[in-house]
């Protein structure tokens, strides 16, 4: 049969399941053995689509077909895609992409420090946002957004040292690796951060600001939103520190950026210019390695060396590695108190270190 004639099949195929039901044990164990490569790369697009869940299932069939992984986010304003590709598909993939407008000339980054192994399978999932930031997107025009700044454009700029460059990620992101002389505020979410910045700079509205993030979609809002409230002259890092490390790796210059991009798949970051620029929560020694506290009632994400998670138990005070071996009716009764005592909040804040300090006497 010609392959174009098997592929209409599969695609006609009303049996052919449209999700993931493989243990997730069983999928990483297949992920590891595999014999070929897989490149990892990501894009995103703002596009009015009118039947998101139509589209989602046209290019999970597609996809799927080509033995991709990743994590996909389809919405009616458009697409954000983290994924991984067999190497031996990339070709077959990318012409795949030109079927459809969404697509059209789209800017594919290519992670650095790729093993391939980044995903174990493919979900896309379709969310009423691209990004989950609680914003009210009715009160400001979303697509009012700053001026896109290539790479080699951004290094420029960063470097004269002349003006406002904001790390639009929350915290625990810019901690382990940032653009030097950035402002990168303490905040937990997108809504937290975007406040922080409107109110720190709010004597500087018609100051140069110099925006980025992980893959630059966070930048698409908050340079509307900052727009929106006044400020002049609002720039973006077109393609994020993803492709600002690729970049400058390709052209040769000197990193702006120091340490880790933190990203959000199995390796939880990538170098870019190796330094190691934060310090395991618990001891204060080198390290910018997140983890999630292995205590399941409490699941902070923190950064533990080696030696604090052996000692630990890979979990984030010596209080959550008691609850983590206690019996399941002890567990129960604890939850109560986790609920309380974490919120829903589970990212590491600065009340926890002098938490965990004590612990460690
Ligand atoms: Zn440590
Ligand atoms: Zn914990």
């Amino acid at each position: 049969m010609p392959r174009f004639v098997l592929i209409r099949k599969i695609i006609n195929d009303p049996m052919m399941p449209l999700h993931n039901s493989i243990d997730r044990k069983v999928l990483i164990e297949n992920l590891i053995s595999e014999t070929f490569l897989r490149k990892t790369i990501s894009f995103y697009r703002y596009f009015i689509l009118d039947n998101p869940q139509e589209f989602r299932n046209q290019i999970y069939r597609e996809w799927s077909e080509m033995n991709c992984f990743g994590r996909i986010y389809v919405a009616r304003e458009g697409i954000n895609a983290q994924m991984s590709v067999p190497e031996e598909k990339m070709t077959e993939f990318l012409e795949s992409l030109k079927h459809h407008q969404i697509f059209d000339r789209i800017p594919v980054k290519y992670a650095i420090e790729d093993n391939g192994k980044s995903f174990y399978k493919l979900s896309i999932k379709v969310k009423s946002r691209l990004v989950a930031d609680g914003l009210d997107d009715d009160a400001f025009d979303v697509t009012n957004v700053g001026k896109h700044l290539d790479a080699n454009e951004f290094h420029e700029l960063v470097g004269s040292g002349k003006h406002v460059v904001v790390d639009m990620r929350n915290h625990y992101e810019s901690e382990i690796g940032h653009f030097k002389g950035a402002i990168c505020p303490e905040a937990d979410t997108f809504r937290e951060e975007l406040a922080m910045v409107t109110e720190l700079l709010k004597d500087k509205k018609d100051s140069k600001l110099l925006l980025y993030c992980t893959g630059g979609i966070r930048c698409e809002k908050a340079s509307a939103y900052l727009k929106h409230h006044g400020f002049q002259d609002v720039n973006q890092l077109h393609g994020g520190i993803i492709e600002y490390a690729r970049s400058i790796r390709l052209l040769n210059l000197e990193s702006h950026f120091t340490g880790k991009n933190f990203v959000f798949d199995e390796r939880m970051g990538e170098s870019v210019d190796g330094q190691v620029i934060a310090a395991c929560h618990q001891c204060g020694k080198l390290c910018d390695v997140h983890s999630n506290c292995a205590n399941e009632l409490c699941h902070l994400l923190f950064i533990q060396c080696e030696e604090c998670a052996g000692r630990f138990e890979k979990c984030c005070s010596v209080e959550c590695r008691e609850q983590k071996n206690a019996s399941e009716e002890v567990k129960l009764v604890l939850r109560k108190e986790a609920d309380f005592k974490f919120g829903n909040r589970n990212v590491y804040r600065k009340s926890f270190r002098l938490a965990n300090a004590e612990n460690q006497m």
